[in-house]
């Protein structure tokens, strides 16, 4: 529907990432509005043709839609794609603190078919946080970002998937002998459980707030701690469904369809 970057008018910067600006815009012609992610190197380096390849190739409820690629009077890449209008779940969660067993039980299950929806297709996101998941005003969940992101028979530099932040990442990420190799796609079970812990105490579970830790002593932290739980008020199903995700070792931890079928996901939340 949109053929040029000229028919696009820009209304305001959305976010700025390691991977590109993001702008509001606004179809000149329809007035349909869209984000439009920047990405300023030319030629595009590899991970950036990947990105565009996996999300070019996603048609889903769940993971944010793809609306087209185009190059700017520069060389810069924009993706065009669908945009959400309540913003990420790490602003929601930094604006309106934080969020209740029910929603988490909501978001939970609209993350999880989105999961399954990309292991599908054999795409391992290796970057699920709190800002790469997009929400509406319907409350509707979307994957977003899949900058470093990777098809899972081919193969990869572990060091990739680092590239932003190692906060959301696995114990196996980090190392493979200890905590079992795997496909990839648990290390994804791993972000989103971490993540959900996050809406619900508010602040990244692996720090207090206001404290700080070194990348390797997060790293640390996260390999020989123990995995974030969540306090003794909330609900047995909950707190198993978080276990469950957060396994450290790789085939220990639930896959995707097996967390789609935990009481925490199918009871919404109201048990
Ligand atoms: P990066 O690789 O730089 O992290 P992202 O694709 O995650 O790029 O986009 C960066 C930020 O831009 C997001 O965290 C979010 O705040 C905003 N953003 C990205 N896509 C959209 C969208 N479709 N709708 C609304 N905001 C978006
Ligand atoms: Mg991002």
């Amino acid at each position: 529907e949109v053929d040029s970057l000229s028919d696009l008018e820009t209304l305001e910067v959305l976010g700025n990432g390691s991977g590109g600006r993001v702008y509001k815009v606004r179809h000149s012609r329809t007035l349909a509005v869209y984000a439009l992610k920047v990405i300023p190197c030319y030629p595009p380096s590899k991970q950036v043709l990947r990105e565009i390849e996996i999300f070019s190739s996603t048609d889903s409820p769940f993971v944010v839609g793809y609306r087209g690629v185009f190059q700017n009077s520069s060389g810069e890449i924009a993706i065009l794609m669908e945009y959400m209008d309540a913003g990420t779940l790490d602003n929601l969660v930094k604006t309106n603190g934080s969020f209740t067993e029910a929603m988490i039980a909501n978001i939970a299950s609209q993350g999880l078919k989105g999961l399954s929806y990309i292991h599908e297709k054999k795409i391992v996101h290796q970057d699920i946080k709190p800002s790469n998941l997009l929400v509406s005003q319907k409350m509707e969940v979307k994957i977003a970002d899949f900058g470093v992101s990777r098809m899972v028979n081919i193969s990869h530099d572990p060091c990739d998937a680092c590239a932003g932040t190692c906060a959301y990442m696995s114990p196996e990420q980090f190392d493979s002998e200890t905590f079992g190799a795997s496909n990839g796609f648990a290390g994804d079970v791993w972000s989103l459980g971490l993540t959900l812990v996050e809406l619900y105490k508010g602040y990244y579970p692996y720090l207090l707030p206001g404290t700080k830790l070194k990348r390797a002593e997060l790293m640390w932290e996260i390999c020989f701690g123990e995995p974030p739980s969540l306090p003794e008020d909330t609900s047995e199903n909950f707190r198993d469904f978080i276990g469950c995700c957060l396994q450290k070792e790789s085939s220990k931890r639930w896959t995707v369809s097996q967390l789609l079928c935990h009481p925490f996901v199918t009871n919404g939340g109201c048990n």
